[in-house]
């Protein structure tokens, strides 16, 4: 423990004190950044691996301080998976703690699927980390959770390729439901203007015209300039609804929407699931909520 930073000593000592880590009967410790990972992590893993999460759900990944038990967490680890692109910035903590032990994957910038770049603030034209957001970016995550995965444990490597395939197959469904849900929306109403530049890879999968009054959640949100753009395009578009997200402060839209006399809508969930009764408890469960929202926002067709 000699390398580590004084700061990372003391959380340690501190965990060891005061937390009591459930032990697992598993030998593999496999983390995961947040939420979403955690879920996409689980569907290949089984449950024969312990995941253990770092930003527990309905918490904002972008701007998050390892808790004593994180760091606990991490020294007991092996695999690490994180989104990457920057997504993360508490992550540069992570990496300092690491030694040849830990293997650290960042999913996103591994995944074979082209990133966009940022559209707007502080960030711009980096890529944009939230692949997650098109059903076909979480299945190139789940490609390379299962190689990685395969490669540390190649015992579970046929069990690992089972639940991968059926989990693609499972997220090949998702995205035809929610074309076909998001259909519904005339193309006139498929305007999607949220606070945090999160749903670019979303917008792009189902056809929305997107804006965002930031970039991403970790940068100064809402400077008087960004606030002006997204008035300005308010005029102009006149959108049936702004949306707001479960992890970005809501006040920024919410003035917005009112100065322009739109509806404020959500939250929709982007960089957290929901807790286990909320609406977004997993994955899938996360876009439907998300498309029925806007479905219902944007004067989608009633059914039949
Ligand atoms: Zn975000």
């Amino acid at each position: 423990m000699d390398k580590h930073p004084p700061w990372i000593i003391t959380l340690l000592l501190v965990a060891t004190v005061n937390s009591t880590p459930a032990m697992s009967d598993s030998s593999f410790n496999v983390i995961a950044s947040f939420s979403v990972i955690e879920d996409l992590v689980e569907r290949v893993a089984g449950d024969t691996i312990r995941v253990n999460t770092i930003v527990p759900a309905d918490k904002d990944v972008h701007r998050w301080e390892l808790t004593p038990p994180n760091v606990l967490a991490v020294e007991e680890a092996d695999i690490v998976f994180y989104n990457g692109y920057g997504l993360e910035p508490w992550m540069r903590h992570v990496e300092a703690m690491s030694d040849d032990t830990l293997t650290l994957i960042a999913l996103a910038e591994n995944a074979d699927y082209a990133p966009l770049p940022i559209s707007t603030g502080q960030y711009k034209d980096n890529p944009d980390p939230h692949m997650w957001m098109d059903p076909k970016g979480a299945a190139a995550y789940i490609d390379v959770i299962a190689h990685t995965l395969s490669q540390h444990y190649p015992e579970k490597a046929e069990a690992f390729n089972t639940r991968a395939a059926k989990a693609r197959d499972a997220l090949a469904m998702l995205d035809q439901q929610l074309k076909e849900r998001l259909d519904g929306i005339p193309q006139t109403n498929r305007v999607l203007y949220t606070s945090e530049a999160g749903m670019a890879y979303f917008a792009r999968a189902y056809n929305f015209e997107y804006a965002a009054i930031w970039g991403v959640n970790h940068e100064t949100l809402g400077s008087a300039h960004a606030m002006e753009t997204m008035s300005k395009r308010l005029i102009e578009k006149r959108p049936p609804a702004l949306f707001h997200e479960s992890t970005a402060p809501s006040i920024h839209m919410d003035a917005l929407a009112r100065d322009a006399e739109l509806t404020l809508s959500g939250p929709l969930y982007v960089d957290a699931l929901s807790a286990s009764d909320g609406p977004a408890y997993n994955y899938p469960a996360m876009l439907q909520h998300n498309a029925n929202l806007l479905h219902e926002a944007l004067g989608g067709a009633r059914e039949e």
